[in-house]
């Protein structure tokens, strides 16, 4: 039981790393700040495409469906030319790929692309393949509250000026120390923990009750009485016994000194050391001894 709770237990957290390590954390390493307001938004930098520097990029954010209702995802050249300066372009992810998107907005003269999920909230990294080294212009990604928010405040008034700035680097890092190392750690913890319990709980069962221990009979030796095939020293402390000893007789008839058998039953082992009987079950008759 417990060992199969423990198997779970780690395939559980091998999931976990493996779904972090491939889909990625969530978390952002860029901000959208609305300039006005200050207001900030979470947003991950594209794999491709230059980096956001620490002084950011400001521009003026339009979205796509303001241009063109039939060209909300940029998968294609606009049909009319885009007028103004330094403007963001916000567009719908879908349809085509991230970096269809970036070179078809970096065509139009846009300074940078924000693209939105408009069905999830993780945030994502956008990958292309092949040479990208003919974009220009940094593309970010927002989840699908940020990317409502961001069109309705771009629809709201013309031309927000949004500035895109690069969050610190000590966060990703953060997430990697958390996964890669701390997680482990804890787990190992964990199971540690258990382990001891298990092992405490374990012990408790082997060893006999002091109520049981105390009713064993005792008796009082001497060496005027012993008969011939009496033993005449005390198996656990291996020291003869002397006259006025007290030695606790067990179910099984053997014979200890009281201090030895009594720390024996209690701590170590609730059977007789000799013929390993439980002394819990006393009234069970042992045929081959007298
Ligand atoms: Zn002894
Ligand atoms: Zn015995």
């Amino acid at each position: 039981m417990f060992n199969r709770f423990l198997l779970f237990l780690l395939l559980a957290h091998c999931l976990f790393v493996a779904h972090w390590v491939h889909f990625g954390n969530g978390a952002a390493d860029a901000s959208i700040v609305i300039v006005a307001t200050n207001v900030t938004f979470q947003d991950r930098i594209a794999a491709f495409g230059p980096r956001l520097t620490e002084e950011g990029l400001t521009g003026n954010l339009v979205t796509a469906a303001s241009i063109d209702k039939n060209n909300v995802k940029g998968c294609e050249r606009f049909k009319k030319p885009i007028v103004g300066k330094d403007l963001i372009i916000l567009i719908e992810r879908g349809e085509c790929s991230f970096i269809d998107k970036v070179r078809n907005m970096q065509a139009e003269g846009f300074v940078a692309v924000v693209v939105g999920d408009p069905v999830h909230r993780t945030l994502i990294t956008m990958y292309a393949t092949g040479d990208t080294r003919d974009v220009q212009i940094p593309s970010v990604f927002v989840g699908q509250d940020d990317y409502q928010k961001l069109t309705q405040l771009s629809e709201m008034e013309e031309g927000v000026l949004i500035k895109l700035t690069k969050d610190d680097i000590l966060q990703p890092l953060l997430d990697v120390i958390i996964v890669v190392i701390l997680s482990p750690t804890i787990m190992m913890i964990f199971i540690y923990i258990v382990w001891r319990i298990r092992r405490r709980q374990r012990r408790r069962q082997d060893i006999a009750p002091p109520q049981v221990v105390c009713n064993l009979p005792i008796k009082i030796y001497y060496t005027s009485r012993r008969q011939e095939n009496d033993p005449t020293e005390c198996c656990i402390c291996l020291e003869d016994y002397q006259d006025k000893d007290e030695l606790r007789i067990m179910p099984c008839k053997h014979e200890f000194h009281v201090a030895c058998i009594d720390s024996w039953l209690t701590r170590q082992k609730g059977f007789c050391p000799i013929c390993k009987r439980d002394v819990c079950t006393a009234t069970e008759e042992t045929p081959l001894l007298p």
